[in-house]
């Protein structure tokens, strides 16, 4: 099997979240999500999840140092030497170039950036489906929609052009049903 260094990359809504889940369980890896990290610490009221919760209720991304030592901390952990699964980091140029820099430290190579690739409209449908569901603030204002697919387009997909001529980013398609998508993504560990 090619090499379990992963990131997972994709808008809002293009279903990171489920397809992160098959996928820890088929590489059996850990899953490191800072949006999952955010809200626990949202949940707990703690001071970093005070200084989250500013940012991702208007949509807007939490500042990189922030961010960046939350998961440079995580990633200097003992379990990660078999492999990880990063679920929405990074998401700025800033956050890729920090991940460069702490995976080189660790000596650890990215092998994938899983690109889970969906059109403006259906994300902007799948998010206001998901927010009458799972009743997630960050999805229940259409300005906050709005503001969250802006930020993705302005900081976190030029991280895509960062990271092409590493030739690493794997382009899956992200419509279909879940099966559909997760044999796609498979595939690139076949
Ligand atoms: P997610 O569940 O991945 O959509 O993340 C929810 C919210 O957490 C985002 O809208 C951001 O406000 C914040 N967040 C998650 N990951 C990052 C990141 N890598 N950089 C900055 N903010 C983040």
């Amino acid at each position: 099997m090619a090499g379990k260094n992963v990131v997972l990359f994709g808008p809002p809504g293009a279903g990171k979240g489920t397809q992160a889940a098959k996928l820890r369980d088929f590489l059996s890896v850990p899953h490191i999500s800072t949006g999952d990290m955010f809200r626990e610490n949202i949940k707990n009221d703690t001071e970093l999840g005070r200084t989250a919760k500013e940012y991702s209720n208007k949509g807007m991304l939490v500042p990189d140092e922030v961010t960046i030592a939350m998961v440079k901390d995580r990633l200097g952990r003992d379990d990660m030497k078999g492999g990880f699964l990063l679920d929405g980091f990074p998401r700025s140029v800033p956050q890729a170039e920090a991940l460069d820099k702490i995976l080189g430290e660790l000596g650890i190579k990215l092998n994938h950036v899983v690109n889970i690739a969906v059109a403006d409209q259906e994300v902007k449908d799948r998010l206001a489906k998901r927010a009458s569901i799972e009743g997630r603030a960050d999805d229940a204002d259409p300005a906050v929609i709005e503001n969250r697919l802006n930020t993705y387009k302005n900081q976190s997909e030029p991280c895509l052009t960062y990271y092409r001529p590493q030739n690493i980013v794997r382009d899956v398609d992200g419509i279909g049903t879940i099966d559909e998508v997760f044999s796609r993504v498979q595939a690139i560990f076949a």
